[in-house]
């Protein structure tokens, strides 16, 4: 149960034949985003240049409701997005997705991710007496493409021209009046994919979307690839150019479903890979061994096939709260427990192994033994699949900053002290990548190394911190 804020997530879908409800699709993909950004959600329709939207806070239900929804109507092309929180006050303006008039008439835009030399670009365009309605990294990128736009032949052509001036991380989809757009940064940090659904294209941030509308999965956006779906079909171009390439290793542990896949590599099995190597790393002899849902149970599966410890449920979780319950600023023990009890019929008088996907402050780390200890666990052994995270994150949409993560300012013996637990283990940094076994791209582990692999300096987010640059 990982403390660390979703990402956002995207959608955007290209309907060729017009004979789907493209909104309808598009409100059925947002719910399987949810995980991703629980802060607010957004649909706009482009019906041949005339876009419409609804955007507002909250989980797809409150957010859109049918009412609204079915006054979007339909159209040929339409984008979702759903938003993450970084614990602070989100105002309307930054939900998304963001639609503006221009020069060339419409443009909408939704993105996850964060651009790092924001504030760079940002005073740039105020020398230009720009006006900003949000204080977000989207309106950033609406703004350079309609810039772009005035001296481009094509909408292909302002959009490279606008993600050239783009540095850090980011999953962009965007659609003009005839055009479905979807752009993912050079290093690759954020996941992006294609796929088909019947005539229609979709691009999104995650694979498990096309499952769950019953669509095909055609391939991952490659890092730095501009795609475009028009009335002539799938059109791929190269965005921007990079040396290297830097996956969040992040996605495998906490952001994206276990049932996505992500630049090739399943995230359930990159879960149990973790678990696994976590069991070799750190043995101990224990009657039972369980994952603190939902990022945890692929990894204790793991964990549990290499040492032979009897897996079980040992946790549960409320399923009706979401993660959104991690964005409350009160993270008091009476709003835990709300989120999960420990299941005593199971946990009772045994040795256990407790498997998290990661631990950022330690708070949640502390319940957890807490109710274990309560529920008449005779041992609690707790195990982490990620390494210590000990920087913070300049590259999605959180940043937990670092006098706020305990690995930064304790060892692991006083984690597990203060955390009250028989033992503790955290995944190796250096096993770390051994978990997405098989992906062809480089990645990012700045999180537990320290190594960004862009320069963060100029993000107005870190200026109380050094980084170096891989
Ligand atoms: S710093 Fe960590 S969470 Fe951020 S992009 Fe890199 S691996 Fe992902």
């Amino acid at each position: 149960m990982s403390e660390l804020h979703d990402e956002c997530g995207v959608f955007g879908i290209y309907g060729n034949d017009g004979s789907m409800d493209i909104v309808e699709e598009t409100y059925l993909a947002m719910y399987t985003l949810q995980h991703r950004g629980q802060v607010g959600a957004g649909i706009a329709v482009n019906d041949n240049g005339n876009m419409v939207y609804h955007k507002d806070f909250g989980m797809i239900p409150e957010a859109l409701p049918e009412s609204e929804v079915s006054r979007l109507g339909n159209g040929n092309i339409a984008l979702g997005h759903v938003k993450y929180s970084s614990g602070e006050a989100v105002d309307h303006q930054n939900l998304a997705p963001l639609v503006m008039r221009y020069i060339k008439g419409q443009l909408a835009l939704c993105m996850n991710g964060a651009i790092t030399n924001y504030q760079v670009l940002r005073d740039d365009l105020n020398q230009g007496a720009a006006i900003f309605q949000s204080n977000g990294d989207t309106e950033i990128v609406a703004y350079l493409v309609a810039r772009a736009r005035l001296n481009s032949e094509t909408i292909e052509e302002a959009v490279k021209k606008a993600v050239a001036q783009l540095k850090g991380a980011y999953a962009i989809v965007m659609m003009s009046p005839s055009k479905l757009i979807g752009v993912r940064d050079p290093l690759g940090v954020r996941p992006l994919c294609v796929g088909k659904l019947g005539n229609s294209y979709v691009i999104t941030s995650e694979s498990c979307v096309f499952d769950s509308m019953g669509g095909e999965f055609i391939r991952d956006v490659k890092p730095g690839e501009m795609i475009v779906i028009d009335s002539d079909g799938f059109h791929s171009y190269e965005a921007e150019k990079s040396e290297k390439t830097a996956l969040c290793l992040f996605e495998y542990v906490y952001f994206s479903r276990p049932d996505s896949v992500v630049d090739g590599v399943s995230v359930a099995m990159a879960r149990q890979r973790a678990g696994m190597l976590l069991a070799k790393q750190h043995p101990v002899d224990a009657d039972i061994v369980f994952g603190v849902p939902d990022c945890g149970i692929e990894s204790a599966i793991g964990y549990s096939t290499e040492s032979g410890i009897r897996y079980c449920t040992g946790l549960v979780k409320n399923k009706y709260i979401g993660r959104a319950f991690n964005n409350r600023k009160n993270n008091s023990e009476y709003l835990l427990r709300i989120k999960l009890n420990a299941l005593k019929y199971n946990i009772a008088g045994k040795r256990v192994i407790v498997i998290d996907d990661s631990m950022l402050k330690g708070v949640t780390s502390k319940h957890i033994v807490d109710l274990l200890r309560q529920a008449g666990a005779s041992e609690v052994h707790m195990r982490i699949a990620s390494p210590l995270f000990k920087n913070p994150c300049y590259l999605t949409s959180d940043t937990t900053p670092k006098e706020d993560l305990i690995a930064a300012k304790k060892s692991v013996e006083e984690i597990c002290e203060y955390i009250g637990a028989d033992s503790l283990g955290f995944l190796s940094a250096e096993s770390l990548p051994k978990i997405a076994e098989g992906c062809k791209l480089g990645f990012c582990d700045a999180c537990f190394t320290g190594n960004y692999p862009v320069d963060v300096s100029h993000t107005s987010r870190n200026d109380k911190y050094s980084q170096k640059i891989k």
